[in-house]
């Protein structure tokens, strides 16, 4: 196999709660990851030249070891002794420094891609320790679908699907990153945390109604104070039809769940005509 073209799908967190913090100062979380079809399209080839060849539609994305995808490369090109060359094309449109694992996604795809393409016959398993040396999402990425994520993110349980239905993304114009939120984060006797076994449990019944009902973000908080458009959105799509509306990951990317796919389109549309959000997407659950 010469050419391998992928989707890299972008993720949502349905519940994220944080439980603590390592002596490493890692935080010790408890997510319930959920993949949407929103996507990257990574595109690979072995060419003559040696190295790596990275190209992306994102002007601003470091297109050398910098970038997460590169590095997914390099490290099996290194265990593998791998000599030929090979270009990546990334075109992005899950929105950069959003909380959506952009980054991660393509990592994973990358992974998986190579294993393909050069029939490294590595087993899930496998590429998923690989995938943690990257990024503690990284292992999700690859994993896809439904799950819950536990230690640092990296310990991952399988959950049933939830069930299909819209979602719609909208990305403020500002750039959060991680770190900053995860510093400002205070936890304390009363820090209200989300009840993620609650969540598992109306997953597991397959009730969307009250899984949406018992949506929770703790990071919400932190950035919400600092940045009170996330706030407004949320509130945008809560007056439009949405079951619920939260902020994914540490932000700022707002996603709200549907019941039908025209009342999403219509918030939608809500939303791009107040000028809240810079970038609105319609998409749904995606189920592996
Ligand atoms: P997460 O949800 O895992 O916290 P995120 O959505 O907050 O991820 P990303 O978009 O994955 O953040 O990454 C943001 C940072 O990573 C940016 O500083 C960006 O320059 C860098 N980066 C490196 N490689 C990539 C890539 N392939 N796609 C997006 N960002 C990348």
């Amino acid at each position: 196999m010469d050419e391998i073209r992928l989707k890299a799908l972008a993720k949502i967190n349905l519940g994220l709660d944080v439980t603590g913090r390592r002596d490493d100062g890692y935080h010790l979380v408890r997510m319930i990851m959920q993949t949407i079809h929103l996507f990257d399209s990574v595109q690979m080839e072995k060419i003559p030249e040696s190295g790596i060849q990275l190209t992306t539609n994102i002007r601003f994305l470091p297109t050398d070891e910098h970038n997460i995808a590169y590095k997914a490369a390099r490290l099996l090109m290194d265990e593998f002794q791998i000599t030929q060359g090979i270009r990546i094309d990334i075109k992005k449109c899950i929105p950069v420094s959003a909380g959506m694992a952009g980054g991660s996604t393509d990592a994973a795809a990358v992974l998986y891609g190579m294993n393909q393409m050069y029939d490294l016959k590595l087993s899930q398993k496998q590429l998923a320790k690989r995938a943690l040396t990257l990024g503690a999402d990284v292992p999700y990425c690859l994993m896809r679908g439904t799950a819950l994520a536990e230690g640092i993110g990296e310990k991952l349980t399988r959950l049933p699907s939830v069930p299909r239905c819209p979602v719609v993304v909208a990305k403020p114009g500002i750039s959060v990153s991680t770190k900053w939120v995860y510093d400002r984060l205070q936890l304390g006797e009363q820090t209200k945390h989300p009840d993620i076994d609650q969540l598992i449990a109306d997953i597991k019944q397959q009730n969307l109604i009250d899984m949406a009902s018992h949506m929770g973000n703790l990071l919400e908080e932190v950035t919400v104070q600092e940045y009170p458009v996330i706030a407004q959105i949320k509130e945008n799509l809560m007056e439009h039809g949405a079951l619920n509306a939260m902020m994914s990951g540490s932000g700022p990317t707002v996603f709200a769940l549907f019941e039908e796919r025209s009342t999403a389109r219509e918030a939608a549309d809500v939303l791009r005509a107040s000028g809240l959000a810079r970038q609105i997407y319609v998409t749904t659950i995606f189920n592996v």
